[in-house]
């Protein structure tokens, strides 16, 4: 798996609501999950988690969407693409969508999370596959992985 090349910028489908990331991501997810079905219309959603104080909106003032609850999910407020999530969960960290990013050449997701819920045609190339969402402590092994993967390569 590749590095992206930093900061790494992207913006949403109208580029009003613009943002940049100053580091690589910790891991990669597709969520199969179908909250994440029905916010994407599509069959999984793309993202990548980076610490808070890497993640920085540039352009625009994102809206909070989808069910309005402890999840905090960001929108661009004009063309309603979903953008990234805040999570009491994962407090000081951003997941973003990376398919809002300018490149997606390097981006494979590396896990897989709700597989329980996935359509049933619907595959992706992770590594780790999750029936829900892996619990909380199992994360910072799958982190050391990830990061060794994306360190072995060229
Ligand atoms: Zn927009
Ligand atoms: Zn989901």
């Amino acid at each position: 798996m590749r590095k992206p090349n930093l900061p790494m910028e992207g913006g949403c489908r109208c580029d009003r609501l613009r943002f940049k990331v100053t580091s690589a991501p910790l891991i990669t997810m597709a969520c199969h999950c179908i909250g994440c079905q029905k916010m994407t219309a599509s069959a999984y959603s793309l993202s990548a988690l980076v610490p808070e104080s890497a993640f920085e909106v540039t352009k625009g003032k994102p809206v909070i969407g989808g069910l309005h609850g402890d999840l905090k999910h960001y929108f661009c407020g004009y063309c309603m693409s979903w953008v990234f999530t805040r999570a009491p969960a994962i407090e000081g960290f951003i997941n973003f969508r990376a398919t809002m990013l300018d490149d997606t050449s390097w981006y494979v997701p590396f896990i897989e999370t709700c597989v329980s819920e996935k359509l049933p045609w619907a595959s992706t190339p992770a590594v780790h596959s999750f029936e829900q969402f892996p619990d909380m402590e199992g994360f910072p092994k799958l982190i050391e992985a990830y990061l060794k993967r994306t360190d072995q390569s060229p």
